[in-house]
This record gives structure tokens, C-alpha cells and sequence, in this order.
């Protein structure tokens, strides 16, 4: 299996090349940049990073993008205001990203766990290693798994790779048997496929968040698809094709 993990990476990079997350988010848009991947993100990059990576959960991204652009409009993206925030009015200024009276609760455990356990310093988590970061992170109210390694990966860089269901999709598509294991038997399986390389880990799940938005979709676009010649999927649709005519 870790030859197929391996040559999908190689595939996807080949054609995708670098994606540069986490994106920061300027006056509404997206900025990807190759400077994210020579230098440390600042607390500001990193808060923003934990608020995003909450708020596009079990959402778009891009609707993600609008509820940050509402906090940065409002002034809420500093800690010390997401501190004194009213849950209720809180949740209409991020509403555009669904689920927001849950949201507003997972931002506002979320900043007390970096008021109370960081003593405000965002950028602390990089000093705690990555089990003991990881542990920290999970044991707050709402962050699970793929919140968890998302903040890792993207705002300290720690070189953890992040499961979703991008992921699972197209993994199961093509062939890895595993695709639908345990999230952190699928995370070993991919790590255990590479030495720990976080730009690695950052590029191969952006990569896989753009084929599974372009063309590994819900309906696959296996026609337009650089992986159908290795694909237990598109292998399986020509065959029954073939067989009907
Ligand atoms: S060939 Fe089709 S199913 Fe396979 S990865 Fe590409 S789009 Fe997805």
C-alpha cells in the first residue's frame, strides 16, 4: 500500500505542484503564498489558522473564507476580543459558515484553552513537541482529528498529516484498501510512507483537496482524471462500459 500512497503523491504533485496553504485572508480573498513555506507563521497567521480550520468544518472553504472576512470586517480575529465575545452575537457575524451557534462555542472554548493553558501566547503550541501539542489540542471542546492536524500542520508546521474526507474518497477510489480505516490508521499508513516531511504532508492533502474539488468529485470526472490509469474506480466504469456495448 505505501507504493500506491507514494505514487499518488508523486502524480499529484507532478501536476498540481505546489498549493501553498493555509491561505490568509485579505479584505475577502485567498492568499497562497511560497513565502508560507520558507518562514514560521506569525501568531496572527496562526490564530487565524485555528479559527479557520473550526470554522470550515462540515462546510466549503469558501463559505469558511466569507465567516472569516465577517471577524476581520467586525475586529474579532484578536484574542483578546474572541475572549470577550457574546456567543449569541458572536455566531451572527460568522453565520455564513453554517453550524455557527455550535462554531461560536468551539471559538470560545478554544480561546479560553489559549488564554488559560498558553497564558495568550498562540505560538506556544511549537514548544511542546508534536504528541504532546497534539493532545492539547484535542482535549478542547470541538476540536477533533482533522481540526487538530490541520492547526498542526499548517500554523506550527509539525509534520503530521492531515485525513479527510478528500482523503478517504479518493484513497478508497483508487485502491487503498484502508481508505475508510480508523483516522489515525489511515494517518500511519501515509506516514509510514514517507520520511516526516511537513511540506510534504502540507502539499499532498492540498493537492488532494484540489483533485477531490476538480475532478475527483462526488460524480468523478475519471475522463479528465491524470490518475485513471492507476484507478480501481475508472478501471471498474470502463470495463462495465465496455461490456454494455
Ligand atoms: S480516475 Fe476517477 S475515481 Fe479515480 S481518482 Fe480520478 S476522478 Fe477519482
Amino acid at each position: 500500500m505505501q507504493k500506491i500512497i507514494q505514487d499518488i503523491y508523486e502524480k499529484l504533485f507532478g501536476e498540481f505542484g505546489y498549493q501553498n496553504w493555509w491561505p490568509i485572508v485579505r479584505d475577502g480573498k485567498c492568499y497562497y503564498e511560497a513565502e508560507f513555506r520558507k518562514r514560521k507563521r506569525s501568531r496572527e497567521e496562526i490564530l487565524e489558522i485555528m479559527i479557520g480550520a473550526v470554522l470550515t468544518q462540515n462546510t466549503s472553504w469558501d463559505n469558511a473564507v466569507k465567516a472569516i472576512s465577517g471577524m476581520k470586517k467586525a475586529g474579532f480575529l484578536s484574542l483578546d476580543k474572541l475572549l470577550s465575545i457574546d456567543e449569541d452575537g458572536f455566531s451572527r457575524i460568522i453565520k455564513e459558515s453554517g453550524y455557527y451557534m455550535q462554531k461560536s462555542k468551539k471559538i470560545k472554548a478554544l480561546s479560553l484553552f489559549l488564554h488559560d493553558e498558553l497564558c495568550d501566547d498562540v505560538s506556544a503550541l511549537s514548544g511542546y513537541g508534536l504528541d504532546k501539542a497534539r493532545e492539547m489540542l484535542l482535549s478542547v471542546w470541538g476540536i477533533g482529528n482533522e481540526t487538530a492536524d490541520s492547526i498542526l500542520l499548517y500554523g506550527y508546521y509539525y509534520p503530521v498529516f492531515v485525513i479527510d474526507a478528500y482523503t478517504r474518497r479518493i484513497f478508497s477510489r483508487i485502491g487503498v484498501e484502508d481508505a475508510y480505516a480508523a483516522y489515525e490508521e489511515l494517518q500511519s499508513l501515509v506516514h509510514d510512507s514517507f520520511k516526516p516531511d511537513r511540506i510534504k504532508y502540507q502539499e499532498y492533502h492540498a493537492d488532494l483537496v484540489m483533485l477531490g474539488k476538480s475532478i475527483c468529485r462526488k460524480e468523478p470526472l475519471c475522463g479528465e482524471c491524470f490518475l485513471s490509469f492507476m484507478c480501481c474506480f475508472a478501471k471498474s466504469r470502463t470495463a462495465y462500459a465496455q461490456k454494455r456495448t
